[in-house]
């Protein structure tokens, strides 16, 4: 494997594929959890940010409830999410802990960067939730902010497209799509992979990012072996 610790970070809206009529679709959660299993049985350390889309959004919520409120409200969502993935990680004999940015004890461990590496190096795949633990940051910056401080090899963003293009593939027919692209390009271009908060600090801290679809089978086991899936920012 080329790589040997990863930090996954999924979006919340990947647990119910686009579709608001349910908030967590069953179905994709056991597709993931066989795609990380696939991983984990390869002896890669793997970390997994989940953000809280699918259930609450604090930056764009427009319902009166304030900024700072709404964002509290959304960390405790990718908890929520956070819950369910680890269920069903462990209905597929993956051993899993959960630990969270902001303290609840009955059900997560508090967040401790020592114990999360040790989890790591048990083999347990360790799930981070409620993001950075601190309003006007998104889950992007949590799983920057996590992937550098357990000093993962990759940051690997799983999305609904198989990488950065020119334009919006949906939109532009003529849409290319990068293998590989500098974080400088990456700026220049006016290309967005993640949020400029969290693309800051990869950059700042060389940690490359790869952009994958994480809905193609075998592609998660794909990307951590080193093919060339997807895009690699470095
Ligand atoms: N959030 C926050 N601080 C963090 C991480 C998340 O305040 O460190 C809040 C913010 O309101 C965000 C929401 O949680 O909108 C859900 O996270 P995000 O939008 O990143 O989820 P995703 O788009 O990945 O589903």
């Amino acid at each position: 494997m080329k790589y040997k610790r990863i930090l996954l970070k999924l979006s919340g809206e990947a647990l119910n594929g686009g579709d608001k009529s349910h908030v967590i679709d069953s179905d994709i959660l056991v597709k993931f959890a066989k795609e990380i299993k696939k991983v984990v049985d390869a002896g890669v350390e793997i970390a997994i940010v989940i953000g809280g889309g699918n259930i609450y959004r604090g930056a764009t919520a427009d319902s009166g409830i304030d900024r700072t409120q709404g964002d509290y409200m959304g960390m405790l969502a990718t908890v929520i999410n956070g819950m369910a993935i680890q269920s069903v990680l462990e209905n597929h004999d993956i051993q899993t802990r959960l630990l969270s940015a902001i303290k609840m004890e009955q059900i997560a461990e508090p967040f401790i960067r020592r114990r999360a590496i040790r989890h790591l190096e048990k083999g347990r795949v360790v799930i981070f939730g409620a993001g950075t633990g601190n309003p006007f940051f998104s889950t992007d910056s949590g799983g920057a902010l996590r992937a550098n401080e357990i000093e993962a090899d990759v940051l690997l963003k799983g999305t609904n497209v198989d990488g950065v293009y020119t334009a919006d593939p949906r939109k532009d027919p003529n849409a290319v799509k990068y293998d590989e692209i500098s974080f400088t390009d990456a700026i220049n271009k006016g290309l967005k992979v993640m949020d400029k908060t969290a693309f800051t600090l990869c950059q700042e801290n060389s940690l490359p990012i790869i952009v994958f679809d994480m809905n193609g089978e075998g592609n998660l086991l794909k990307v951590v072996s080193g093919e060339k899936v997807g895009t690699l920012v470095k």
